[in-house]
Order: C-alpha cells, then sequence, then structure tokens
C-alpha cells in the first residue's frame, strides 16, 4: 500500500501531469472558444511545458519548495486568469509542506485546503460560480473525509478525491459563470464544462493514475 510520498516521487507526479496537460491541450483551448478566448489549453500548456524543463534543477529540494517553484514557474509562464491562479494553488500547497521531505495523506488533506483558500483569496470566486473551485472544493472535501475516516492508502484516497472531482466537474456543466471572462457570456455558458475546472479534473486523474503506478513499482 502507497501511504507517502517522497520528492521524487512529486517530481515525476508534475512530469506526468505536465503529458497529461499537452496531451489535453488542443481540447483544452476548444472548451474555451466555446466561452472565452481559446486560450486555456496553450497557456496550460506553456506553463507546464516550462515546469517540465526546469523540474530537474529543483528535484533536491523539500516537496514544499519543489511545489512553491512550480507555482512560481505557472505563474510567469501561463498568463490569463488561471496563470495566477493555478500558480497561486501550487505555490499554497507547497507552502502548507514547507521543508518536509515525505509526505501522507493528512498533508495532503492541508496541501487542498491551503490551496483553496489562495484561490479563493486571490479571485474572489466561491462554489457555484462556474470556475475550477467546483472541483477543488468537492476534492479537497473528499480528502478531509479519508483522513477523518481514519484512511491512509494514497491510491484510495485519490479514488475518492477524483471521483468528487468529477462530480463537481458535471455540475459546473449546468452552472451559468459568474467569474473571469466566460461570464461576459452569461446564459449561454450553460451546459458548457468550465474550462478551468478541467483543467484541475485533468490535472487530478493525473495524479491518481500516477500514484497507481508508483505503488505498482513498489510492490514489484
Ligand atoms: P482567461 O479567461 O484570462 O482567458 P483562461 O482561459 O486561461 O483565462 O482560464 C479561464 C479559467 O480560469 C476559468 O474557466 C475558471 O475556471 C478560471 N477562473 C477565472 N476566473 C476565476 C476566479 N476569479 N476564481 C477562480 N477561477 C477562475
Ligand atoms: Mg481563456
Amino acid at each position: 500500500m502507497l501511504s507517502s510520498l517522497d520528492s521524487d516521487d512529486v517530481v515525476f507526479i508534475i512530469q506526468r501531469i505536465s503529458g497529461a496537460i499537452h496531451t489535453k491541450a488542443g481540447f483544452l483551448s476548444e472548451l474555451d472558444a466555446d466561452v472565452g478566448d481559446g486560450d486555456h489549453g496553450t497557456n496550460m500548456d506553456r506553463g507546464f511545458n516550462e515546469v517540465s524543463h526546469r523540474l530537474s534543477g529543483f528535484k533536491d529540494n523539500d516537496i514544499g519548495t519543489i511545489l512553491e517553484e512550480t507555482g512560481t514557474v505557472l505563474i510567469s509562464s501561463v498568463g490569463g486568469a488561471s496563470g495566477p491562479l493555478f500558480g497561486t494553488l501550487f505555490r499554497r500547497a507547497g507552502r502548507a509542506v514547507k521543508g518536509k521531505s515525505s509526505i501522507s495523506l493528512n498533508d495532503i488533506r492541508t496541501m487542498f485546503e491551503s490551496g483553496e483558500k489562495g484561490v479563493m483569496s486571490l479571485g474572489g470566486a466561491k462554489v457555484g460560480d462556474k470556475t475550477m473551485l467546483d472541483v477543488l472544493d468537492p476534492a479537497a472535501r473528499a480528502a478531509s473525509r479519508a483522513v477523518h475516516g481514519g484512511e491512509t492508502d494514497l491510491v484510495k484516497s485519490f479514488e475518492s478525491i477524483v471521483s468528487a472531482a468529477d462530480s463537481g466537474l458535471e455540475s459546473t456543466k449546468s452552472l451559468v459563470a459568474t467569474k473571469g471572462r466566460a461570464m461576459y457570456l452569461g446564459d449561454r455558458t450553460r451546459g458548457k464544462y468550465d474550462v478551468g475546472a478541467f483543467s484541475l479534473f485533468v490535472i487530478l486523474k493525473s495524479v491518481l493514475e500516477t500514484l497507481r503506478e508508483i505503488d505498482g513499482n513498489r510492490s514489484q
């Protein structure tokens, strides 16, 4: 059973996230073209591509620093509204585990909570505004429920987190955007996914798949 991650695991996970965003970039930009300016996938791909190039430079650090550096690169290279928001999510998650060279589910729960607070205070959005928070909030709650239920298995916990994130993502379809560029389209955003929520779902799903891979490699 996989119950903790070290710095190398976190670097590996971020590399896999970069790959997942790259694969979905075209789809994400198409989604954004329906309700925004069509740049979301390209922006995220540029940011995570830069992160993956820089990862070897920060891999010998503690997990908090690796995540903070990742967030800093995202802020400076993604652009749009989502650059500072995703960047802040990673930076705040990193700050929650500053100095740690190993993290458990409880640390991951604090990373989610701290990241969510950061996104909320930067963007001023709340759950139901059709933003990435509609995925982030249920994911954070699922992490907290797993901790309180005494779960320590990271793969099982992320299965619950991704399932909650998936429901959150689906919920964005029936919502009307009140934040970001999409709010100018108002009612016309109904029936479409929020693109930032979709990106965050891609990230969380990639984390789950990579945790399964790490778990599989360890038990060999
Ligand atoms: P832009 O709108 O500047 O082109 P992107 O297309 O990269 O930026 O990202 C849009 C996404 O950013 C939205 O789908 C939404 O999830 C997220 N977003 C926008 N504004 C906010 C906000 N205030 N709080 C949280 N997330 C937001
Ligand atoms: Mg856009």
